[in-house]
């Protein structure tokens, strides 16, 4: 038996407005409670795509200091030979950003493009058991507790390795603040992925692993389907340092 620790899973949709507060939702543009903030890829120089905020205090509290966290990452910049050259699925790469915020009582939103349409998350309480699920000593059914859906809290369902990573001030392990699913709009088709990007399904492979295609892009715009680029059918994990070291959180991303 192991300790439950809390958990929120989320259930996401589509918003057919803006949501304009500093609630947790995914896509559309920040909502910065300080000041704004345009990150940019420290690889590549693009503007970094917004991909959601997470509030730091409320279901839960991961932060004395700050009320919220903003997830950006690079749009990605494609090279036919060598494949995505920016490292977006990297803690600390340059190529995401985790900003936090101290709540300054504000509702700032930035002018200019965003990539993703307004996902709201509405949280249903899930308490999941504590354990690491790379961890080959614990149970089928403890593993299958931990839910691989978008969640605040609980703890990272792992798609690889372990990838816990460490406060670049205080050197502790990091504090599982969230977790985003790639596919807000649900999981496409199965053969599609087959169809359309057969060669992103080498990501494990010896050769260089290929980033979702283009041409894959096309398919989602045109059937309404989007998703967050975390490899093929990724999750992505977002962390916080539990001792407010730093106004800098921690973004990483896995696929299977
Ligand atoms: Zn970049
Ligand atoms: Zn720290």
């Amino acid at each position: 038996m192991f300790w439950k620790i809390d958990c929120f899973v989320g259930t996401v949709t589509r918003s057919i407005t803006p949501i304009a507060s500093a609630v947790f939702k995914l896509g559309g543009k920040p909502v910065f409670v300080s000041h704004v903030e345009e990150p940019k890829c420290e690889r590549c120089g693009q503007n970094m795509d917004f991909i959601g905020q997470i509030p730091l205090k409320s279901p839960l509290k991961f932060s004395k200091r700050f009320a919220m966290a903003y997830l950006f990452m690079c749009p990605g910049k494609f090279d036919e030979r060598v494949g995505l050259e920016c490292e977006t699925w990297e803690a600390f790469s340059g190529a995401n950003a985790v900003i936090l915020q101290e709540d300054h009582g504000r509702a700032l939103i930035a002018e200019g493009p965003h990539r993703y349409v307004d996902y709201e998350v509405r949280l249903q309480r899930l308490p999941e058991p504590n354990v690491d699920v790379t961890d080959e000593r614990i149970s089928e059914r403890e593993a299958a507790q931990v839910s691989e859906d978008t969640k605040i809290g609980g703890v990272p369902a792992w798609l690889q390795m372990n990838e816990t990573p460490a406060c670049p001030m205080c050197g502790l392990p990091m504090r599982f603040v969230a977790q985003i699913s790639a596919e807000p709009d649900g999981p496409l088709p199965a053969d599609t992925w087959d169809a359309v990007t057969p060669s992103s399904r080498r990501w494990d492979d010896a050769t260089p692993a290929v980033p979702v295609t283009r041409s894959s892009r096309r398919w989602d715009d045109k059937n309404n389907h989007a998703f967050f680029d975390f490899g093929d059918v990724g999750l992505g994990y977002v962390f916080v340092c539990a001792r407010d070291c730093t106004n800098r959180g921690a973004f990483l991303w896995q696929c299977s």
